[in-house]
């Protein structure tokens, strides 16, 4: 058998059908930012300095891709320039939210710093907070074709189990078929990544994670990406400023005299 040329050789792309979209844009409502610059505030007044803290971004499971409010769990260590997260830590303030709240992703500051960019601490951080909300909003975004090479059609009570032997994959039937194509569904998730400055400046990324069910390809990326903040008409009063006060004190806790293997490389 002779081929006209090479590329009849390559392996067709496998078939895929893209039916939902992941967020290209981190929407974030208006007392969202408010709150999470007041928290960068109250930090410098009540602790005497610029401190690295980190939350989580928080929607309704309705709304994923809003972030309505920050969620201020209690902060392993604040030091001037590194704030890390564990996933156990993340799962027990999950189990303090509303059952409608969900965790979409985190925020953190650099505090007084001008480091505006994330940093190699802020990457393992991402992952880990991608794997923990994973689980949660994960929804199908395609269907992928599963490509087999060597597939044996079977007709259900026409064959032995020799026939068993032969290719990789058996599909048995009612019917006698030549061909057929598998098609996974492919999972998708983002986790937002917002970093802040006392000066006012903002960075942010998403992260998706993409998986097949059948297969378990997974694949991981990020991009950065734009904020569009959103009025949901709420405010931040008085009152949620002073309960936001009391939080700062007990959560954040300076350290100001950190091992030197605990500051955060840049
Ligand atoms: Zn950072």
């Amino acid at each position: 058998m002779r081929f006209k040329s090479l590329s009849t050789l390559k392996r067709p792309k496998p078939l895929e059908i893209a039916f939902a979209d992941l967020p290209q844009k981190i929407a974030m409502a208006h007392y969202a930012r408010v709150k999470a610059y007041k928290i960068n505030e109250l930090v410098h007044t009540i602790h005497g300095d610029s401190f690295e803290w980190y939350g989580y971004t928080l929607a309704k499971s309705h709304t994923p891709e809003l972030i309505e409010d920050i969620g201020l769990p209690k902060n392993d260590q604040n030091l001037q320039d590194y704030t890390t997260i564990g996933p156990s830590r993340i799962a027990e303030f999950q189990e303090l939210l509303p059952r409608e709240t969900i965790i979409n992703g985190w925020i953190h500051s650099h505090g007084g710093l001008n480091y505006r960019h994330f940093s190699k601490t802020d990457e393992e951080n991402h992952l880990t907070m991608l794997n923990f909300v994973a689980a949660r909003l994960r929804k199908p975004v395609a269907k992928r074709e599963i490509a087999i090479q060597d597939s044996v059609m079977l007709v259900k009570g026409q064959y032995e189990n020799k026939d068993l032997e032969k290719g990789s994959v058996c599909f048995i039937t009612d019917v006698p078929v030549s061909t057929a194509t598998i098609m996974e569904t492919v999972y998708g998730n983002f986790c937002y990544g917002i970093v802040i400055g006392d000066e006012g400046w903002h960075e942010q990324v998403i992260y998706y994670q993409e998986r097949g069910i059948l297969s378990g390809h997974t694949t991981i990326r990020s991009k950065p990406a734009k904020v569009v903040f959103v009025d949901t008409g709420r405010s931040l009063s008085q009152s949620d400023i002073s309960a936001l006060s009391d939080e700062v004190e007990v959560k954040i806790q300076p350290n100001t005299d950190p091992p030197p293997e605990m500051i955060e490389r840049m």
